[in-house]
């Protein structure tokens, strides 16, 4: 099970180098299972059988069991980001340096910068031309930040300092002035230059994610973070049964800055279709509420597990580790959504599953990180945890996860979906 999880999901990660095609990656697959787009400026015409709204680098998909009933059912939601941090292209990205050609980018997010040098990156994203219409766009391998040498500048190994305006800035050709990126990202995806009204590219590492160690026991791939529990959210839709409640993959943008925006976790997008779910089940005004009162939502998102180099980073008596399952997270400020009560259904879901699971917890001198779960609470008000997989190397370009973890966050979230 799990070696053919994690090849699944290293396809998954290869076809998602963007938040936009890890969206259209998901519709892809949802629409082999024989889900069907809804439009979100037409009216929500909801049969029983699965369904989703595509929302720029955001997806919101749904199965409605066919006996769904506005009088008894809820809403099992699992929720996750598409996006990662990157560098993103600056509006008129082409610069030149000392025989040079370099795209001018900004940071994206929260990167270890230094991950970013010396990989081949291509470029990953939308252009949306001036009638409007959107191009997602995919380059191969086309661009560097190199890194100096240590021969050039000897306190590179004492401590690496990079500015985020002069050292970050890729290369993608020398002594070619003519060459423009713009003009090539256009030529690449059969556009005119002059009918490219605006772009929405990121850098993404072109090298495949790999399986390895003696008992083939690690993963290392970018955008595990998040894209583990998107994939696994997706699996668990397909595979689950029927609880005779609607079953909810909310897959968000822009976690990574923060999520605030049409579809971003704390935006209206969930909301939204949700209430026109239940509207087109019956479950107006009162009914909603009753609804929501009997819904839940499980936030996934990658976790951090105890570092051998670092060990006093984490709390003495919480040491998640790969290979031992999905942490369930835990912080008494509310940065994660876990409480008593939800932490009881993850546990039910796991047990269901089968499923090992470790608690984690921050050592109280590291503030952790947080997730869409507090602010998808805050505007739904139904029951949540945060839950994710363990890894290593978080928002580096090459994030190390175990090889078990990810497929039983899958069961787990599929036990969860069909009633646990
Ligand atoms: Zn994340």
């Amino acid at each position: 099970m799990s070696a053919a999880h994690i090849a699944d999901l290293a396809r998954f990660v290869t076809a998602s180098p963007s938040s936009f095609h890890a969206a259209a990656e998901v519709a892809r697959r949802l629409g082999v299972a024989g889900f069907t787009q809804q439009a979100e400026d037409a009216p929500f015409a909801i049969e029983p059988g699965g369904g989703y709204v595509l929302r720029d680098g955001a997806i919101v998909a749904w199965y409605v069991p066919t006996d769904a009933d506005a009088a008894h059912s809820g809403f099992r939601i699992v929720g996750a980001h598409t996006d990662s941090p990157s560098l993103k292209l600056k509006p008129q990205p082409t610069a030149f340096s000392v025989g040079w050609q370099q795209a001018a980018v900004e940071v994206y997010g929260g990167p270890l910068p230094n991950q970013w040098l010396d990989r081949e990156l291509g470029l990953a994203g939308r252009v949306v031309t001036r009638s409007g219409e959107q191009v997602l766009v995919r380059t191969p391998a086309w661009l560097r930040v190199p890194q100096v040498a240590p021969h050039l500048d000897r306190s590179v190994n004492e401590s690496l300092k990079l500015d985020r305006q002069a050292h970050l800035k890729p290369v993608y050709s020398v002594g070619r002035p003519d060459l423009d990126i713009l003009q090539l990202v256009a030529e690449h995806a059969d556009l005119d230059l002059a009918d490219v009204a605006s772009h929405d590219l990121y850098c993404y590492v072109t090298e495949a994610p790999a399986v390895f160690g003696p008992t083939e026991e690690f993963f290392a791939s970018s955008r595990l973070d998040n894209l583990s529990s998107v994939h696994a959210g997706l699996v668990a839709l397909l595979d689950a049964e029927s609880s005779g409640d609607v079953t909810v993959l909310a897959c968000f943008d822009h976690e990574e800055v923060g999520s605030s925006s049409r579809s971003g976790g704390a935006g209206p997008l969930l909301e939204q279709v949700m209430r026109r779910l239940a509207g087109a089940l019956g479950a107006e005004g009162d009914a909603w509420h009753r609804m929501l009162a009997r819904s839940s939502c499980i936030s996934a998102d990658a976790g951090h597990a105890i570092h051998p180099n670092y060990p006093h980073l984490h709390d003495p008596e919480h040491r998640p580790l790969l290979n031992e399952g999905p942490l369930l997270k835990h912080n008494a400020n509310l940065r994660y959504t876990s409480d008593a009560a939800s932490s009881a259904l993850w546990r039910r879901a796991c047990e269901a599953a089968g499923v090992p699971t470790q608690d984690f917890v921050s050592n109280n001198a590291v503030p952790c990180g947080s997730t869409i779960g507090p602010m998808t609470a805050e505007r739904l008000g139904v029951l949540m945890c945060d839950v994710g997989i363990p890894l290593l190397s978080m928002h580096s370009t090459r994030e190390l996860a175990g090889t078990k973890d990810p497929g039983w966050l899958a069961e787990a979230l599929t036990a969860y979906y069909a009633g646990a």
